[in-house]
């Protein structure tokens, strides 16, 4: 097929089968480039898009796709999405083999279009599939789990790298949420897809407001809790914590207020957990006290908010979990609680961890992350190497901003440091440097002679590494663990150093965090006053979702999420005709759902 041809499918199928009118960014650039039979690896935050990068060619290729997926959960989720739209199934170990051969048979009569399958249950099937199946192409979904720089290292996966060899000409695209620049290298070589396309997009999730407080002594978190749920009536949340005692603790106290809350952690019976997670996903439970082992599975898309109770271990973790709010794209909060204690904790499972050094290097960047002075999606951004050089406004941070100050010459010296040293030193020793610290080592290595060598020394040791902390969480330069964690100017670093560009540091002091004021709360987060819809119609059309939902036993988000159903609110169609073309309604949804919708909406009109 030419470009055109694939794009005229595409399209056609975008609108007949998911009722959307355009692609999300890239979503169109993979869809085409594995079309042609090339592989590529789909790098998008949550909610970016990233099913449907693999759908859509599935549905629109002769032959069936195969998906691979880390989690039983997260296939059901997927294959229950997919009912209303295409014939799609999941083959697993809690089926039967004759099911599971029933759905094999189907898929090699090209009936069913996309085979969902774990990563072990692929390797046992690998070779009968590639004689009898016409594979379209192959997903891997949570690529991530390959690596392990990554934080959710799973070792069944790295036995994938047997399929390029087994199905030379089907194209391979791997898709993760969390990539850092260790992992998205990792991925490409385990596969041995070196040569595939990087399709990335930003990974900001603008919709997603970041809070962090320091716990205070004497002031109860859970009174906060209670003040910030109060905010969201009624919308699903999650608060993870770090303790299976604490979600329970947590889930008790908040029952005890009136709050529909359970707690979720690994030592409870499977039966008890799948229940909960059935009853979050189809909005009987409103609030999930977890620990991290929530959420993975979970796709839910009307996630309002995300609490830490406690800090996470690092960065990747945290975002990957404030990213299970919002993913339907509309405003979402996440706050986040961090102590000396939890520090303590954390760097104790870090020391026993496997990887002790890098993760302690990554529990210190997380910490860096909470004490921080500069706008926090900044900070998240430039850890996931990408480049965001103004403030965000929908952070603590932003809401309450330090004093500034023009930081580009400080930024300068500290950079040529890292340059003269040929980016083979550490943040200790630059300071040294900059400081002209006259220390042993320094002298050793021949660094006095550096013509960089003191000339910060009108800057005290603290406010050297504050500043330099600063620069590192606006991505001037990164800290490569790979190599000793020695220093490397990033690209924005570089158009600092030669002017191009310039940077501010908030005003170094003394005692930074005990001056630090907690924002004052918004008046109102709920979304239908968020976006000025008709309240009672979005509730009634809210009741109408969840009545359909529960006689089908699927979730009511999979049914249409919260953003169809505010467009809905918005333009009320009462006739199949103005159903059938709003956003987010495709032909199969129209025709089965129109009737429940508009008669919820011209009884809301009378
Ligand atoms: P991810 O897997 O990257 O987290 P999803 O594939 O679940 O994201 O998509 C997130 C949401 O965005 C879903 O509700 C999906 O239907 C919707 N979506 C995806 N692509 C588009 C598009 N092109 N237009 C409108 N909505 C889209
Ligand atoms: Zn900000």
């Amino acid at each position: 097929m030419t470009d055109d041809e694939i794009k005229r499918a595409a399209l056609g199928a975008l609108r007949e089968f998911y009722g959307y009118k355009s692609f999300y960014p890239m979503q169109w650039e993979a869809i085409n480039h594995v079309m042609h039979g090339n592989d590529c690896v789909v790098l998008m935050p949550t909610g970016g898009g990233k099913s449907l990068c693999y759908q859509l060619p599935a549905i629109i290729s002769d032959g069936c796709a195969i998906v691979v997926s880390p989690l039983l959960a997260l296939m059901k989720d997927q294959v229950d999405a997919l009912t209303d739209i295409v014939p799609a199934a999941a083959i697993n170990s809690e089926q039967s083999e004759q099911q599971n051969r029933d759905i094999l048979d189907k898929a090699f009569r090209g009936i069913i279009k996309l085979i969902y399958i774990s990563p072990e249950k692929l390797l046992s099937e690998m070779d009968q599939w590639s004689q009898e199946l016409r594979v379209s192409l192959i997903a891997i979904d949570e690529a991530h789990c390959i690596s392990q720089w990554g934080h959710d290292f799973r070792p069944e996966y790295t036995q994938l790298g047997a399929l390029k060899a087994r199905f030379p000409d089907v194209p391979i695209m791997a898709l993760t949420a969390t990539a850092d620049r260790l992992t998205r290298e990792d991925i490409r070589k385990q596969l041995h897809i070196d040569d595939a396309t990087i399709f990335e997009t930003s990974f900001d999730r603008p919709n997603i407001t970041l809070n962090v407080v320091a716990e205070s002594v004497g002031r109860k978190k859970i009174s906060q809790i209670v003040r910030f749920i109060s905010r969201h009536p009624g919308e699903s949340g999650i608060i993870y914590c770090l303790s299976r005692k604490t979600t329970e603790t947590v889930a008790e106290q908040l029952r005890k207020l009136g709050f529909n809350a359970q707690a979720f952690h690994a030592g409870m019976p499977v039966k008890h957990k799948q229940a909960i997670q059935r009853d979050f996903i189809n909005d009987d439970v409103t609030i999930i006290c977890a620990t991290i082992a929530f959420g993975m599975g979970i796709n839910k898309s009307n996630v309002r908010w995300v609490i830490h109770y406690n800090m996470p271990q690092n960065i990747e973790r945290y975002y990957q979990e404030i990213g299970r709010a919002g993913r339907d794209g509309l405003p979402a909060e996440a706050l986040m609680f961090y102590s000396f204690g939890d520090v303590v904790t954390l760097q104790s499972f870090a020391r026993e961890s496997g990887q002790s050094q890098v993760n302690m290097e990554k529990l210190h960047r997380m910490q860096q992350f909470c004490e921080a002075t500069v706008c926090r999606r900044r900070i998240l951004l430039s850890y996931f190497d990408e480049h965001y050089d103004h403030d965000c406004q929908h952070c603590d941070i932003c809401a309450n901003p330090p004093e500034r100050i023009d930081g580009t010459i400080l930024a300068q010296m500290a950079l040529s440091a890292i340059m003269r040293v040929k980016e083979q030193e550490g943040i200790t020793m630059i300071v040294d440097i900059l400081k002209g610290s006259g220390k042993p080592e320094l002298t050793q290595a021949g660094y006095h002679l550096l013509k960089t060598y003191g000339v910060g020394r009108n800057l005290t040791f603290g406010e050297w590494n504050a500043y330099m902390l600063q620069m590192l969480q606006m991505g001037l330069f990164y800290v490569a663990y790979e190599d000793s964690n020695h220093l490397k100017v990033t690209d924005y670093g570089k158009q600092i150093l030669r002017s191009e560009k310039r940077v501010q540091f908030s005003k170094y002091q003394r005692h930074q965090l005990e001056t630090k004021t907690v924002k004052k709360a918004r008046q109102s987060t709920i979304l239908s006053d968020l976006l000025h819809v008709d309240k009672e119609l979005f509730e009634e059309l809210r009741l109408t979702r969840l009545a359909i939902a529960r006689a089908q036993g699927i979730a009511p988000y999979l049914i249409f999420s919260d953003k169809v159903l505010t467009v809905m609110a918005q333009e009320k169609p009462t006739t199949f005709a103005e159903f059938s073309v709003m956003f987010g309604v495709g032909e199969i949804k129209a025709k089965r759902y129109w009737r429940p919708f508009t008669d919820t909406i011209r009884r809301h009109l009378e």
